[in-house]
């Protein structure tokens, strides 16, 4: 029997950094995965294969509306999704290779077999063969599930989740899309690019509910202008298959029923913690109202030995979040004192312009009754924009009232997901927005329109608006 230090079960985003750090303090440490391959959802089915498809459909749609524009013309122009697809699969096998080298070079042994505990030192490994290694600690990150609803029966082939919907092998002629939450709108706009009219059944008075209400707005407005039918406080009643179509009926905004009727209903209403087959039980890990793993701010179970990090827990579902937990859990371990501020994970939405948000949203400043200042800059305005043709969007900063501190960056904007790093990093410092505004921008780029918008905060100051 394997003897550890410490061993962590799933090998997503939060498991794989968790070891790497753990190895790197010294510790003897074992990975568990059940699957064949490491990397987790994000790897495999979430995160990069999703992007994979999201830049091959941009580039499609570039070429499709917009070079021409440019000077450039391309003739009679072809999807081949299966090539596409196959693109996919190599950028995601190179990922989770890459993290099979990591392993090797941490010196963190790999174990692959469903990993469930005997007690609380001990783990029973089912893979090819069934095996038992024994451990100081655990850490448990074995991520989430795609969620549903209870009247509807996913069949993986017209009633899908967004596991299915990367591998699809037609594009379809129309796809319902239910929730428009993250999934649902990256993975409507794939295939909206490439060729389906897809329709967006939201729950909520606006899409991408967790973020600031003008991101949801400008979203909108910009997938309305795609060509995106967006059904909002819709409620969704039903889901059947028939034959070779699928229809959605539900209750729109009027508390009329309405129905569409599409090829592939894609069902995007969340996921849920996948504790299943870790025996729990046997050590006595308690879970809370929505079956997450419960942890103390220390990320550590109810069992003193056990801690839990990622999208098993509390928090955003987000692989940047599980990262962060798991290098935490492996310094306290190591005898560190580490600190997340959750209130600076950054959101993305990578659709396109992409959405990104950092800090408090406007409403929740209002919630909270607290005194801010905002301060925008429409990207239009940006030499940088005009250049490339992306023009949509704009940068928003909420500051204090008095202090200037911000309190939160929001953006619709060409490359926002990277631009989003900045705010993260003014806030993690708590800078003021003069301290932004005063920071030279590189001309002509996307950033200028954070320090527009921070010059707007600080005293309706910009300079191009
Ligand atoms: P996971 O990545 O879910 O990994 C858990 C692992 O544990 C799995 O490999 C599983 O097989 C294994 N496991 C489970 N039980 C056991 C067991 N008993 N024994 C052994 N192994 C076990 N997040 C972002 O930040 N950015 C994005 O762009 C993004 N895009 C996404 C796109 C899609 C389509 C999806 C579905 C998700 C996306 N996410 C994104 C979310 C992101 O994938 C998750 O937040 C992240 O993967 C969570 O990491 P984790 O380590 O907690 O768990
Ligand atoms: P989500 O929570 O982002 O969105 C789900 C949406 O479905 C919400 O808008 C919700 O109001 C809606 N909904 C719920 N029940 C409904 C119903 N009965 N009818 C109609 N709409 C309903 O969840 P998701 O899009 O499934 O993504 C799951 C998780 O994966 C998210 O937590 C997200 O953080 C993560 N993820 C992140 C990224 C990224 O960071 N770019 C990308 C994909 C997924």
């Amino acid at each position: 029997m394997g003897k550890f230090d410490v061993t962590v079960i799933g090998s997503g985003p939060g498991g794989y950094v968790a070891a790497i750090r753990a190895a790197q303090l010294g510790f003897k440490t074992a990975l568990v995965e059940k699957y064949d391959t490491l990397g987790g959802t994000c790897l495999n089915v979430g995160c990069i294969p999703s992007k994979a498809l999201l830049d091959s459909s941009e580039h499609y749609s570039n070429a499709k509306e917009n070079f021409s524009e440019h000077g450039i013309d391309v003739g009679n122009l072809s999807v081949d999704l299966n090539r596409m697809v196959e693109r996919k699969r190599a950028v995601v096998e190179q990922t989770t290779k890459g993290i099979d080298f990591l392993m090797d070079k941490n010196k963190v042994t790999v174990f692959h077999g469903l990993g469930s505990f005997k007690d609380q030192n001990t783990l029973e490994i089912k893979g090819d063969e069934v095996r038992e290694i024994s451990s100081k600690y655990f850490i448990i990150a074995t991520g989430s599930k795609p969620a549903s609803l209870p009247f509807i029966k996913i069949d993986k082939e017209k009633i899908i989740t967004s596991t299915e919907a990367l591998e699809l092998r037609e594009i379809p002629q129309k796809m319902i899309v239910i929730g428009g939450g993250v999934i649902g709108l990256e993975l409507g706009s794939v295939y909206q690019r490439l060729g389906a009219e897809v329709s967006v059944v939201e729950y909520m008075d606006r899409l991408i509910p967790g973020m600031d209400a003008d991101l949801s707005k400008e979203l909108r407005k910009i997938l309305k202008k795609e060509g995106m039918d967006i059904q909002l406080k819709s409620k969704v009643t039903s889901v059947e298959r028939t034959g070779d179509k699928v229809e959605v009926q539900f209750e729109n905004n009027k508390g009329e029923s309405q129905s569409i009727e599409g090829d592939i209903c894609l069902v995007a209403v969340g996921r849920k913690p996948y504790t299943e087959g870790l025996g729990l039980e046997n050590v006595g890990v308690e879970l809370d109202e929505k079956g997450r793993i419960k942890v103390d701010e220390h990320l550590r179970t109810n069992v003193e030995n056990i801690y839990a990090i990622g999208d098993v827990i509390r928090g955003a579902m987000l692989a940047h979040k599980a990262e962060e937990e798991g290098i935490l859990v492996a310094e306290q371990l190591a005898g560190q004192r580490p600190h997340i501020d959750y209130n600076l994970i950054p959101s993305v939405v990578y659709t396109w312009p992409e959405v990104a948000g950092v800090g408090k949203t406007e409403e929740q400043l209002k919630e909270e009754k607290v005194d801010y200042k905002t301060g925008k800059f429409l990207v239009r305005a940006l030499g940088r924009a005009r250049a490339s043709g992306d023009i949509d969007g704009f940068v928003k900063i909420l500051s204090d009232k008095k202090t200037d501190e911000i309190l939160g960056v929001h953006m619709v904007s060409a490359r926002a997901a990277d631009m989003i790093a900045e705010a993260v990093t003014a806030m993690e410092f708590r800078a003021s927005a003069e301290d932004l505004a005063r920071i030279s921008h590189a001309h002509p780029t996307y950033m200028e329109a954070v320090k527009e918008a921070a010059l707007d905060a600080t005293e309706k100051r910009a300079i191009h608006s």
